[in-house]
């Protein structure tokens, strides 16, 4: 059994909205949206994150449905904040690279809020 969680839930082992998926990558509702659309990518194959030898078609393949998950969720034209917490000081919680896709709403201009 696999030990990831978003490795389960791309192989179907857990369940998610599924909004997208091919061959390569799964789209899916982000189970607590901090938005009205809160959609999150991944690859297939695992990587803990972006520094986890991944290759530029790899890294391609992820972002390159971004506009399509977009317009699937109904975002495209209204604009959305894409946004991966890459490591620690990111506050990445799971060890599965993600790309989030957020929108639905108007959101504030800064993006970085520093805890120290
Ligand atoms: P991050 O903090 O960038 O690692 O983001 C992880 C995201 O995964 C968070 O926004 C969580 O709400 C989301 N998440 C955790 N478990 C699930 C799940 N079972 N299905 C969908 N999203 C999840
Ligand atoms: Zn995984």
């Amino acid at each position: 059994m696999e030990e990831c969680l978003f490795c389960r839930i791309a192989s179907g082992e857990i369940s998610a909205n599924i909004v997208y998926e091919d061959d390569g990558v799964v789209a899916f509702d982000d189970i607590s949206p901090q938005a009205p659309v809160h959609t999150l990518v991944i690859p297939r194959t695992h990587y803990d994150n972006m520094s986890d030898g991944v290759s530029p078609e790899a890294m391609a393949e992820v972002f390159g449905v971004v506009p399509e998950v977009a317009r699937l969720k109904g975002v495209d034209e209204s604009g959305y904040r894409v946004i991966v917490n890459n490591g620690p000081d990111a506050n990445q919680t799971v060890g599965h690279l993600h790309v989030h896709i957020i929108g639905g709403s108007a959101m504030s201009h800064g993006m970085v809020q520093m805890e120290r």
